[in-house]
């Protein structure tokens, strides 16, 4: 133990004093509170943890650090908050508060951050040479890390999609700093956020993985594959293929809670297959995470596997079929864990026909 205190209260001393003073509104709402069972990791234990450790009423321990990492960054008790609290965004400033306290998370530490670009670099010399990707033109797509190192087939149907409709894309080769934030690594996170800034600037940006749809390349007017796709839904052709397959959608949480993006990847499917995608019990605002973010996986792998095993209990119960989403990390999660699993843009790709002249530049 020790008697440092965590430097979060001038930035966050609004959030923190929320909830410690809350009567658990949003209590329900967190899968990870919810699988493990456990008060101290309600959005209010783990805020009011943080809060006592700023203030200095709680000696900094290991078990106090952990409780900072033990978040997916789901957002559900942000929806449930009538503060719209930002606890995931606190949560991550907590991270890197017991970090440079000394109390980093030992599995998140161990994450080989030059593997990782190792891998990101790799993804993008693989995708390089493909049909729709020119490094000169104003039409740029940010694939995401966890698109590059595990989903290349997504990535690969996702270049098809945006060139098809948009003209050539350029690849974006800065990472935004997602794993780096939820590590911890603050100042790293933010220089890398920074290089990616840059990099899209004067370009019309296209994300695929919402969760690397950043506030300021939302300003700039960035939209992501999937809303992409719901502008021009007139040019999806459907799918005789498709139209015989059982499919539900998962709402990826960034995508849904973080971007309110909710009626399009319905609409997208509806089109592709010829009638609405099937619902979880627990769909749109409601929706419950699959236990793949914030670092969950490496941090606390028997949670993140219970999270998503819960959601695919349910999925089964209802009878089951195909899960589409549109999140890699979910898809690897729900893959793992035995599911039928695809990414929404590898049926949009089926939709728009190879051969199609690429429109030019400003179309
Ligand atoms: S996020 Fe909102 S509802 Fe949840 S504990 Fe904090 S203040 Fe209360
Ligand atoms: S963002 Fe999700 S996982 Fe994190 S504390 Fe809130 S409900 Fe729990």
């Amino acid at each position: 133990m020790t008697s440092v205190r965590l430097p979060l209260l001038p930035r966050r001393e609004a959030e923190l004093t929320t909830c410690a003073y809350c009567p658990k509104l949003c209590r329900a709402a967190c899968p990870v509170a919810d699988v493990e069972a456990s008060e101290t990791l309600t959005p209010w234990g783990k805020m009011s943890l943080a809060w006592f450790a700023a203030r200095g009423s709680v000696p900094l321990s290991e078990s106090v650090a952990a409780s900072a990492f033990a978040c997916t960054g789901c957002l559900a008790c942000q929806a449930r908050c009538d503060h719209k609290n930002p606890v995931a965004l606190t949560l991550l400033e907590a991270r890197a508060a017991v970090r440079a306290a000394g109390f980093g998370h030992e599995a998140a530490e161990r994450i080989d951050l030059e593997e990782v670009a190792a891998r990101r670099a790799a993804g993008l010399r693989a995708l390089a040479e493909r049909e729709g990707v020119d490094p000169g033109a104003r039409t740029a797509l940010l694939l995401g890390t966890a698109y590059l190192t595990r989903e290349l087939d997504a990535a690969r149907a996702a270049i098809a999609v945006v060139s098809r409709l948009l003209g050539p894309v350029r690849l974006l080769h800065a990472s935004g700093g997602e794993v780096e934030r939820g590590v911890g690594m603050r100042a790293e996170a933010d220089a890398a956020e920074a290089a990616l800034l840059s990099e899209a600037a004067g370009l019309r940006v296209i994300v695929l993985d919402p969760g690397c749809m950043t506030s300021a390349l939302r300003a700039a007017g960035a939209l992501t594959v999937v809303e992409l796709v719901a502008e021009r839904l007139a040019e999806l052709t459907p799918v005789p293929a498709l139209a015989t397959g059982v499919w539900r959608w998962h709402d990826p949480c960034r995508l849904g809670r973080g971007l309110g993006v909710y009626d399009e990847p319905r609409a997208i499917l509806t089109r592709l297959t010829g009638r609405p995608p099937l619902e979880f019990s627990r769909a749109r605002e409601a929706a419950v995470c699959s236990g793949a973010g914030g670092l969950l996986p490496i941090t606390m792998p028997e949670a993140s596997r219970g999270i998503a095993e819960a959601r695919l209990g349910d999925h089964e119960r209802l009878g089951g079929g195909t899960v589409v989403t549109a999140c890699a990390s979910s898809v690897r999660r729900f893959r793992a864990s035995g599911a039928a699993v695809v990414d929404l843009v590898e049926l949009v790709a089926q939709g728009l026909p190879a051969g199609r002249p690429l429109p030019t530049q400003g179309q």
